[in-house]
């Protein structure tokens, strides 16, 4: 199993050990800062089953961010993907107009290193959708909770990927939603550590959790989890190159 969208706070190598005893042999471990991305990225070449997805969280657009040290992370072989980028209307924590323009910066880094970006959106739809039917690579929502961007989504190749909310007892059009996603563009993710799937909800969340949304989602797609598991394996690898 793999839990394609992670953070990994200061109890990192115990979470991987735990991830590993549970089944999830691999982790896309998300970098939210410059900072964050130098540390994932150590940690993606110490550990095998580590990836890193390197990117500024919309949540952190505001101020100066150095881009071209991104870049250059961005080049090592343990770097997957560009991100977590996008827009929060939500939570307002960045201007608008920041965010944009940093979501446009990373989009083009996408593009320009060929690698796919992992996208937050919240509250933000419509300036969402026109960027990434205008961006040149591959595309992963990350979380997916935007109902909206389904049917851009389905019609623009993008994969999906869901979290903990999806095992929400309440999350019925998330989980028409999962049904919806073409087998091949379906991804399963915890965003750890935040939203802890229904059957361990509560506790902080982590890697070796992942194994409850992949249940939900089989169970809510009518298939076999042995068989939904090796799709979304499969699909890790495609998007990710692993
Ligand atoms: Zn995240």
């Amino acid at each position: 199993m793999i839990d394609t969208h992670a953070h990994l706070g200061p109890d990192a190598e115990k979470v991987i050990a735990r991830a590993a005893a549970a089944g999830v042999a691999r982790i896309v471990e998300v970098a939210t800062t410059i900072e964050g991305a130098r540390e994932t990225l150590a940690r993606a070449d110490r550990h095998d089953g580590v990836y890193a997805c390197l990117g500024i969280h919309p949540h952190e657009a505001a101020g100066e961010h150095d881009l071209d040290e991104l870049r250059e992370l961005l080049e090592h072989p343990r770097a997957v993907a560009v991100g977590e980028t996008g827009l929060d209307y939500f939570r307002d924590y960045a201007p608008y107009d920041a965010q944009q323009l940093l979501f446009d910066d990373q989009l083009a880094i996408a593009s320009t290193s060929g690698k796919p970006v992992v996208i937050h959106t919240r509250a933000a739809d419509e300036d969402t959708r026109a960027r990434l039917v205008a961006h040149d690579g591959s595309i992963i929502l990350h979380c997916f909770s935007s109902l909206p961007l389904l049917d851009a989504a389905l019609e623009h190749g993008w994969y999906v990927s869901f979290a903990g909310n999806v095992t929400y007892k309440n999350a019925y059009d998330l989980r028409t939603a999962a049904r919806r996603v073409p087998a091949d563009r379906l991804l399963a993710e915890t965003d750890s550590p935040y939203l802890a799937p229904q059957p361990v909800r509560g506790q902080v969340n982590e890697p070796a959790f992942v194994v409850h949304t992949l249940a939900a989602l089989a169970q809510a797609r009518d298939a076999d989890l042995d068989e939904l598991v090796r799709q979304v394996d499969a699909n890790a690898a495609e998007v990710f190159g692993l």
